[in-house]
């Protein structure tokens, strides 16, 4: 099987890698490509760097109406081939094709919302801070800015920086995830008949040689990664420590509490949903599930009855309501981890282990799974599991819940299910998350609001989507201007 190409300059272009690792679909193992990787690859980003440089110097300078032009085309061009790309998703990151549908409407918005840049990127003046003197603020573009992916979402995660980036005036590279890369390989093809100058927007592939290489290249000026907390410090730090302004989100351990006056039955849906949803494989996805009262005998038989009627099974069939998990690896991972949370004490109450799916005896499947009775002060409340299960804790009250979520490293989300508004405030104003649910299963923000995230899942300042977007893809200037009269020739 041929690599996979890069687009570069406007072109398809073969890479200079000589190795190279295979896309697999995760619920057939059947092979979908072969992904350029290691020694070379690097060059390959060296090259698209360069034609990404020279068409930064012309774009800067074309009026942000007409920037965003291409940006209107790509939406329709995406509604268009929505079927499409949610197939190819679902093909390589094994989601439902449900999910790869709404995954894919989270992206456009995205470029919606890119639209607004000429009105977003407006700026301030004030007149006579001295008399005759003006100042005022524009917003400049950065240069050649570069997006690291994760697999999880491969349609809608790179949709979080690009439209930005380039309606700002900036030129892209992007590097999708090596396991996920042929939803952007399709956008792509679909960018090339958007009316964007060559080179402005490129697609690299590779893993670490890759990454390292835009780390160290002095013509990036900014980078974006969504992916791992191991990962995300080790870009911020290496990002930063080179001069670059760096945006990485990283993983999580988000919490759910449901207080005893909660509405049950509708909340256990919700969060079967919170869990399982993309097998679990989602930085939003909840894992503490923490039942508040002396008494949670009715939630934990509502949540294990919503957990187990969810349809494990191949994504491309319409009645499946959750898919494998990426790769085998992940899928040991994920029964190792288990066996952990059971060598700590845990119960496990519904054991997705060994699922089979027919026709798919070959896929990553687990199904849904819940451990209860874990220990509050054990590693595995604090392990991103990054699979389909819940984690059942108990506490006495809402302030046992806060404390227990406030001593959590990571802080991208935090829900409440009650019905008491005074409880709800509370968590709000306390809980440490950068994304809050109040009976809200996936606090996900649209893109009109910052994706939010505290602690570890997040090393930076300003996070993807919506002004925090414009503002990451901009540099200020300030401009502090005298124009005398005597000076002023008189025609
Ligand atoms: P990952 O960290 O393994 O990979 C992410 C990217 O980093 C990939 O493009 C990969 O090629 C690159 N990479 C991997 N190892 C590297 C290394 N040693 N040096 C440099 N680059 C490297 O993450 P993943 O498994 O693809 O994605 C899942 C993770 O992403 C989870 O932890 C999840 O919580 C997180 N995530 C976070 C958010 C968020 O908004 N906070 C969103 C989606 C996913």
């Amino acid at each position: 099987m041929e690599k996979l190409k890069n687009y570069i300059n406007g072109r398809w272009v073969e890479s200079a890698a000589h190795q190279a690792s295979s896309v697999v679909n995760p619920a057939t193992q059947e092979v979908l490509g072969q992904v350029p990787l290691g020694i070379g690859t690097a060059k390959d980003l060296d090259e698209a760097v360069k034609h990404a440089h020279d068409a930064y110097l012309e774009w800067r300078n074309v009026p942000v109406m007409q920037r965003v032009q291409p940006l209107y085309k790509l939406k329709a061009l995406l509604e268009q081939n929505q079927e499409e790309i949610s197939r190819i998703i679902t093909l390589e990151c094994g989601k439902t094709i449900v999910e790869s549908r709404a995954e894919l409407q989270r992206a456009i918005e995205n470029v919606e919302t890119a639209c607004a840049t000429p009105t977003l990127i407006q700026s301030e003046f004030s007149e006579n801070i001295a008399r005759g003197v003006d100042e005022f603020m524009i917003r400049q573009p950065l240069g050649v800015c570069v997006c690291i992916a994760p697999f999880n979402f491969p349609g809608m995660i790179p949709f979080w920086f690009l439209p930005y980036a380039i309606a700002c005036g900036n030129s892209f590279i992007l590097k999708p995830s090596e396991k996920v890369p042929l939803t952007m390989m399709k956008v792509f093809e679909l960018m090339e008949n958007i009316g964007l100058p060559d080179g402005l927007v490129n697609l690299v592939h590779g893993g670490k040689e890759t990454v390292d290489a835009m780390l160290e290249h002095p013509k990036v000026k900014a980078v974006s990664f969504v992916g791992s907390t191991n990962i995300a410090r080790y870009i911020y730090s290496k990002g930063a420590a080179n001069g670059k302004r760096v945006q990485a989100q990283g993983g999580a351990k988000n919490p759910v509490v449901i207080m005893p006056d909660a509405d049950l039955d509708v909340t256990a849906n919700i969060i079967a949903d919170s869990v399982y949803g993309c097998a679990g494989q989602r930085c939003l996805a909840a894992s503490n599930i923490i039942t508040v009262g002396d008494d949670n005998g009715k939630i934990k038989e509502s949540l294990y009855e919503a957990a187990k009627k969810k349809v494990t099974g191949f994504g491309l069939d319409e009645a499946v309501e959750m898919g494998p998990v990426i790769s085998s690896q992940s899928k040991s991972r994920v029964e190792m981890l288990l066996e952990q949370g059971i060598g700590e004490g845990a119960n496990l109450l519904l054991d997705g282990r060994g699922y089979q799916v027919s026709g798919y005896q070959k896929g990553n499947f687990i199904a849904p799974t819940i451990l209860e009775g874990l220990p509050l002060g054990g590693e595995l409340v604090k392990t991103e599991i990054f699979g389909p299960v819940m984690s059942l804790l108990s506490m006495k009250d809402i302030e046992q819940a806060i404390s227990f979520i406030n001593s959590n490293n990571y802080g991208n989300m935090a829900c409440l299910f009650t019905s008491s508004g005074a409880s709800a405030r509370k968590f709000r104003n306390e809980a440490d998350a950068g994304n809050i649910g109040i009976n809200i299963g996936v606090a996900a923000p649209m893109a009109q609001f910052p994706f939010s995230g505290w602690n570890d899942s997040f090393f930076g300042d300003l996070h993807g989507q919506g002004r925090h977007g414009i503002e990451f893809f901009t540099q200020t200037k300030v401009v502090i201007e005298r124009w005398p009269r005597e000076w002023t020739r008189k025609f």
